[in-house]
């Protein structure tokens, strides 16, 4: 079976790009209740770029923390239904901020037209109903949820998105101004998701000429931007981390994620780990299934002088191991990819905990 997905309908990129989001809106205003729900992420409360919101007096503004823990389902149903019954049904919702953001402001536009909990819509095709229309503005760059198919949240029993077409967003805003504030520890925690997106994608019985195109080009960007002459977070590697984020998720699209993103998801589920950071913990480790892109890995880490703990298992139990490699197994989408049809005679709970064991 081939892979049949949807793209974003509309993407401006250039910089500056931000201040298009008036005229953009002005069209979808009149649908539903008339006003717009804006998601942004709290870094940017008392930020200029707040004033620069195009939010009229009808509108809804909410300033999200994102730090605290990743989005879950709980806080998707609260927000939906705060708003329901307050205010009755946007025109639409703007999410501004990073993948967590994203994720906020795709899973919510799809909760308020399908009835019950978010948890009830974890998995692949489960939603009933298309969302409201719904924009994206990243100000992060790396993780790809601008462009995914996906809006993962964390419930109670599983940490999975709601995945669907009606999940991508209607439009994109990619203004890479909007990058130039993020810390530099984050800004190569985040940019590494798209470095290993592309390692995983290649790697694996999914690959194909089309995944391997995005792949490609941005693994090139990424190797410009942190390993390149003219490396570091500069204007003109922004410019090009936001398209490198893009094209990154639209290859793991085509094809997959792999051992990296499965024992990453361990660690968020049982630790609390945050996705970007958690990738980069587990992928230094993977040197027997991504040789070449763990060195590369190790020289950015050196560039950087970015230090990831070591020994951290050491302060782990065996039962949070095990739950952590039952959280990996269960992704059978992933190893399939990266290991083959045949990845459960090569593959148990026993050797990924063996895998964790070297953290
Ligand atoms: P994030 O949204 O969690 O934000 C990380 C930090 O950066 C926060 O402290 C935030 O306040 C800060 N920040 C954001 N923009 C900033 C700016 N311009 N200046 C200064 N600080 C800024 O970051 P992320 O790494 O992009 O997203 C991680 C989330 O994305 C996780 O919840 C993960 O599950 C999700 N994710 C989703 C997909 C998908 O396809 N939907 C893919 C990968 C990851
Ligand atoms: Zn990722």
């Amino acid at each position: 079976m081939h892979k049949n997905f949807k793209n974003i309908e509309k993407t401006v990129y250039g910089r500056g790009s931000f201040d298009m989001m008036d005229e953009i809106l002005s069209a979808k205003r009149k649908e539903n209740g008339k006003f717009f729900l804006y998601v942004v992420d709290h870094y940017f409360k008392d930020k200029p770029l707040t004033n620069r919101i195009p939010a009229k007096p009808e509108d809804v503004i909410k300033f999200i923390d994102v730090d605290p823990f990743e989005p879950t389902t709980g806080q998707i149903d609260d927000l939906r239904d705060e708003i329901l019954s307050s205010r009755g049904l946007p025109a639409g919702v703007i999410g501004i901020g990073g993948g967590s953001i994203m994720d906020i402001a795709k899973a919510v536009s799809l909760m308020f037209t399908n009835e019950g909990s978010s948890t009830l819509y974890q998995g692949l095709n489960l939603i009933k109903k298309p969302g409201i229309y719904h924009l994206g503005v990243p100000t992060i760059s790396g993780t790809g949820a601008e462009v995914s198919m996906t809006a993962v949240l964390t419930g109670p029993v599983k940490k999975l998105g709601l995945k669907c077409e009606w999940t991508v967003f209607n439009q994109v805003i990619l203004d890479p101004e909007l990058i130039a504030s993020v810390p530099t520890d984050k800004w190569f925690y985040t940019g590494m998701d798209t470095y290993i997106h592309c390692i995983e994608s290649e790697n694996g019985i999914l690959n194909n000429a089309y995944s391997h195109a995005y792949a490609e080009q941005a693994l090139k960007l990424c190797q410009e931007i942190y390993l390149g002459e003219k490396s570091g977070q500069t204007a003109e590697n922004d410019d090009k981390l936001m398209v490198a984020s893009l094209m990154g998720g639209l290859s793991l699209t085509y094809s997959e994620v792999g051992v990296c993103h499965a024992l990453s998801y361990g660690l968020s589920k049982i630790l609390g780990e945050k996705h970007c950071y958690a990738n980069c913990l587990a992928f230094q480790h993977l040197e027997d299934y991504y040789k070449n892109g763990v060195k590369e890995f190790e020289q950015m880490l050196i560039k950087h002088r970015i230090q990831l703990p070591k020994n951290i298992s050491q302060g782990w139990t065996n039962e949070q191991i095990t739950a952590m490699a039952e959280v990996a197994y269960n992704l059978p989408h992933m190893w399939n990819h990266a290991v083959g049809t045949d990845w459960k005679e090569k593959i148990s709970i026993e050797t990924i905990k063996e895998l964790y064991k070297r953290f």
